[in-house]
């Protein structure tokens, strides 16, 4: 597993300056009130510029870490929090 080095969360990350998802946020964090058919089709769009965007690795990973609540890296909340269980099962004292 690749190490990600973490800045205070406060800090923009450097490669967040080259996600394809600058300026289409929307995409990718519910509104309030979403409903499951919306949910899906709003994850579909975000799920299509990730998978054009040169940062998704380190994106999904810094997401995975910091438990972060929305779209990241390809990934909705539920699939990163099963994610970290298998890695924390495959890995138990490096997965947190
Ligand atoms: S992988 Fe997705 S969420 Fe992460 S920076 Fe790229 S477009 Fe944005």
């Amino acid at each position: 597993m690749a190490v990600v080095e973490l800045l205070p969360r406060w800090v923009q990350q450097e490669w967040m300056e080259y996600g394809s998802c600058k300026g289409q946020t929307h995409h990718f964090f519910a509104p309030h009130g979403e409903q499951a058919e919306a949910r899906e089709a709003r994850e579909a769009i975000a799920g299509a510029i990730c998978r054009s965007c040169e940062v998704l690795e380190i994106c999904r990973e810094y997401a995975r870490r910091n438990r972060e609540q929305g779209y990241w890296g390809g990934e909705n909340d539920e699939q990163r929090v099963q994610m970290r269980r298998r890695e924390a099962r495959m890995h138990p004292r490096v997965a947190g």
